[in-house]
């Protein structure tokens, strides 16, 4: 009797205490990792772990996660020319939140895959939850060799809010490097890049719960955003969703800037809730990213909007109507010798079916290769036999992707 009294006076404790003093645990490293790697195996059709690189001093995977439709079937070109969302965190391994609001967007986009297709056609996500490893594992903010990696990737390297000095563990510092694009992990991260056809770049921090620009745009050493319509278009709707506000960095070099300097990505920084420095008393950590996630959301179901798109609406045996549903401009290049026109979002024009493709930039930035953000529709596949006036998106889509393919093989 004396027995079962126990037992159930510990039965009752374990069940009362536990709603108001659970304490939700963030990731390690190593569980990060493990929980990654089981939660793309659920998914074997639409996801693929890899192991991307080893990290500088405790020689630790750099691993991320694809997912695309019916991805084993893909070709490498057919997978790099989709229109990619990059997601990636704890380029500060003390900012552990980071990885978090990776991991669970990563969940969050397999779940509905696995439910309705539709969600992931067309389009290609990539997750990396912990670009610094090392420091992930220690809860340090640079890397291995005290660099801040957010400072050193190839693009306005140094130009502000650097230091030259190696910092030390937990926190301090936003040392460069000692040349641009030193660090194993930042050129980890830039060939994962050069792999994607990327439209859209989080790159997730933690601290001032708000957006960062790739760039100072105000003040000193401001440097004009050339799509910056598209930009303050993304961020309005974006602050509908989330309520976060956008500044500029305080740093120069860092992964954004490269993302749409060089890769031409439109690329910020997701500065998610701190919660890593104190404990997870009154939420959840999905609850303490409930904003982010709809940020993310809303990139994710409109990312072929991130730029211009032009949608074939009419078209006869001379000419070809099209509409720009993207967010922003469309640079026409159809006749062959640069931009003939700027098409506005929503504005509709008819252009001559002077060649067999309609060829346009969905942005204006030049990347750090040629023509990276060409999109070339082949007019002569399209028919016009069954009186449907407005083609599949799908079917143009599946054209456009073949051959930016092609595009992009030719300018590497
Ligand atoms: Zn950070």
């Amino acid at each position: 009797m004396k027995y079962i009294l126990a037992l159930l006076t510990i039965t009752f404790l374990a069940f009362t205490a536990q709603p108001s003093e659970a304490v939700e645990l963030l990731h390690t490293y190593d569980s990060m990792k493990d929980d990654t790697q089981e939660l793309a195996s659920q998914y074997p059709d639409i996801a693929i772990y890899s192991e991307q690189g080893i990290s500088t001093g405790l020689n630790l995977e750099i691993f991320s996660v694809d997912v695309a439709l019916n991805i084993t079937e893909l070709t490498a070109e057919e997978l790099n020319a989709l229109p990619t969302m990059y997601v990636d965190g704890t380029h500060h391994g003390n900012e552990g939140m980071s990885a978090e609001a990776s991991f669970l967007f990563l969940q969050d986009i397999l779940e509905r895959s696995a439910a309705d297709p539709t969600y992931l056609e067309g389009k290609r996500l990539v997750v990396t939850p912990s670009v610094n490893p090392d420091g992930y594992f220690q809860d340090c903010r640079n890397n291995w060799n005290g660099v801040d990696l957010n400072r050193n990737y190839p693009y306005m390297w140094g130009m502000y809010g650097t230091s030259d000095t190696p910092g030390s563990c937990p926190a301090s510092g936003t040392y460069r490097g000692p040349s641009e694009g030193s660090e194993i992990e930042t050129q980890v991260n830039m060939e994962m890049m050069r792999g994607m056809n990327v439209y859209v770049y989080f790159s997730a921090h933690t601290g001032s719960n708000d957006i960062v620009l790739p760039w100072k745009i105000t003040g000193e050493y401001a440097v004009p955003i050339a799509d910056w319509d598209l930009y303050e278009y993304f961020l309005n709707e974006s602050t509908n969703v989330s309520g976060l506000t956008y500044r500029d960095p305080s740093g120069a070099g860092e992964s954004i800037a490269w993302g749409y300097g060089a890769r031409t990505a439109i690329s910020v920084i997701v500065e998610v809730d701190d919660m890593q420095w104190s404990p997870i008393e009154t939420t959840t950590i999905r609850g303490a990213l409930t904003n982010e996630l709809l940020m993310y959301d809303l990139a994710w179901e409109n990312l072929e909007l991130f730029g211009g798109n032009l949608e074939i609406t009419d078209e006869s045996a001379k000419s070809i109507t099209v509409m720009n549903i993207g967010w922003g401009a469309a640079y026409n290049t159809t006749a062959g010798n640069g931009i003939i026109d700027v098409i506005q979002p929503g504005e509709t024009i008819t252009i001559n079916r002077n060649g067999n493709f309609i060829e346009y930039h969905r942005l204006i930035q030049n990347g750090e290769e040629e023509n990276m953000t060409l999109i070339v529709n082949n007019l002569t596949v399209i028919q016009t036999t069954d009186n449907e006036s407005t083609p599949s998106m799908s079917f143009i889509s599946t054209t456009f992707c073949i051959l930016t393919a092609i595009t992009l093989r030719r300018n590497e």
